[in-house]
């Protein structure tokens, strides 16, 4: 190993862009969980949301400022004063905050976006720099849409935002457009024309859109740059940004390549990208590169021949490093609040005691059916009670519900709801028990409300597996709720995660 080992910084988007994946919302308590599993991992910053962008944005950053240790926490402002104010705002209570602003710099985005000159864009920048630097010391700038932006005017922004004192700059292939060598070429080249970059952070933001966000993001290191934004899982906008696990993994498993490493615990990878998984509800392909189901299994009779010999002959990394294989803690029959709590705390779920006690209720009961209660099975059940109403939102309430369904006949449901304290039956036939049932409940509700989408899952194998559904709603207004439930009929599942989504719709209307 050469001393010449060099430090790169990983700033993670994953609560900002990574939130802004279709489909993938996340609710202050579930963003600081994912923050503190962050810290375990050991990133340097923690992009922690876009306060101006919604109250809730503003909370989870304010929240996560307040109460994360160790990464700085950094907010997300456009180059306008009151997106810096509102920023400062939310991260100011971080022990080291951070206010990343930014403004578009590529002609497109110039002439059709902002109809702003190239010195106005400039002059923006340097004022939007200079706010932020009037609230904290770290500021970071990003000329965005850079991947597109001529280099010689994109050096003379980030000239001049240095001037102004930024301390990171940030080079962005926003919409995933360039190849490693052109974007490598970028990068040589601002550290060419602007050589006061060397005194700062220079960092690099890339987009997956052709599939090179890992690979322009390495090969921007390779010339300099000191900061990869990335996501857990890849997630983020569209096809996503770079994933944080490969750009880690690449630089430990190649160090003699990049000569450079992180400061990540890689034996929390595994852990971190099933919590980002489980909670924004993306699934990660099962080939995933690092945390994919198949990423360590060998299956080729050669392959595993050759493994069990000696790993180093179709393994570059093996599975434990990487934490796959750290299940320490076995959840049975016996197992008490002890071991549930140890578990849910290893996994990264922060549960309340009443919610903890839920949790182990669940699994005692699931235990005594003589079912095998697993360690997803146990995450299954805190999922479910994560996502939980208080009692005050529940409107509408599953007092019971039959279905009637077999070969040859129509599947038939009824359901007796509480919906406002009034009891109401609804009827229902359909292509399918669920089906059925959910036209039963809809003949009670709201018809303007949409079932948008219906995903059933099964935990662990076997026929007596927990099955987990989430369903997507959207109301007259085009809103979006979600809703999702688990347990160990498919069927009560089912129409339990369609009323758990109904409350959501029926308490952001106020009305009925
Ligand atoms: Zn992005």
């Amino acid at each position: 190993m050469k001393n010449t080992t060099k430090n790169i910084l990983i700033f993670d988007t994953t609560l900002r862009d990574g939130e802004q994946s279709p489909g993938a919302s996340l609710t202050v308590n579930e963003k600081v969980m994912i923050a503190e599993q962050l810290a375990k991992l050991g990133v340097d910053i923690i992009e922690a949301g876009f306060p101006v962008a919604s109250s809730g944005d503003f909370e989870a950053v304010k929240k996560i400022a307040r109460t994360i240790e160790g990464p700085v926490i950094c907010g997300l402002a456009r180059a306008v004063d009151a997106d810096i104010d509102c920023c400062w705002e939310a991260v100011k209570y971080a022990k080291r905050p951070r206010i990343h602003t930014f403004i578009a710099t590529s002609d497109i985005h110039r002439d059709e976006k902002l109809r702003k000159s190239k010195e106005e864009v400039i002059a923006s920048a340097v004022r939007a720099v200079k706010r932020a630097k009037g609230y904290c010391d770290d500021v970071e700038f990003s000329p965005e849409d850079a991947g597109r932006t001529s280099l010689e005017y994109m050096c003379d922004v980030v000239r001049a935002v240095i001037a102004a004192g930024a301390t990171t700059i940030n080079i962005p292939d926003t919409v995933g457009y360039t190849e490693p060598e052109e974007f490598a070429h970028r990068i040589r080249t601002l550290f060419e024309k602007v050589p006061e970059a060397r005194d700062i952070v220079v960092s690099v933001h890339c987009h997956n859109d052709l599939g090179n966000a890992v690979a322009n993001s390495l090969a921007a290191v390779k010339q300099g740059a000191t900061q990869v934004e990335c996501c857990i899982n890849g997630i983020g906008e569209r096809a996503g940004n770079a994933s944080l696990e490969e750009i880690v993994m690449n630089l430990k498993t190649r160090r003699d390549f990049f000569e450079a490493d992180t400061r990540i615990n890689t034996r929390e990878l595994f852990k971190t990208s099933r919590l980002v998984s489980n909670l924004t509800g993306l699934e990660i392909a099962r080939n995933k590169a690092i945390v994919g189901r198949n990423a360590f299994a060998h299956e080729a009779g050669i392959h595993q021949h050759g493994v069990l010999q000696s790993k180093a002959t179709y393994e570059i990394m093996n599975a434990e490093e990487v934490g796959w294989a750290g299940d320490t803690i076995v959840i049975g029959k016996h197992s008490g609040k002890h071991a549930v709590t140890a578990l849910l705390e290893e996994e990264g779920y922060l549960l309340n005691e009443e919610q903890t006690n839920f949790v182990t209720e669940k699994v005692k009961e699931l235990a005594d059916k003589n079912k095998t209660v697993e360690r997803d099975d146990v995450l299954a059940i805190a999922m479910d009670v994560i996502g939980q109403l208080p009692d005050q939102e529940k409107r509408i309430r599953l007092e019971g519900f039959t279905v009637v369904t077999g070969s040859g006949m129509t599947p038939t449901a009824s359901v007796k709801l509480l919906i406002d304290g009034t009891e109401r039956i609804g009827t229902g036939v359909g292509d399918g028990p669920i089906d059925a049932l959910s036209k039963a409940v809809w003949s009670l509700i709201d018809p303007s409300v949409k079932l948008l989408e219906y995903n059933l899952k099964a935990i662990t194998g076997g026929t007596d597996a927990l099955a987990d559904v989430s369903i997507k709603l959207q109301d007259a207004g085009g809103r979006i709720f979600s809703g999702r439930a688990v347990n160990e009929d498919v069927i009560k599942a089912g129409v339990q995660a369609i009323i758990s989504g109904l409350n959501r719709a029926m308490n952001a209307s106020g009305g009925k």
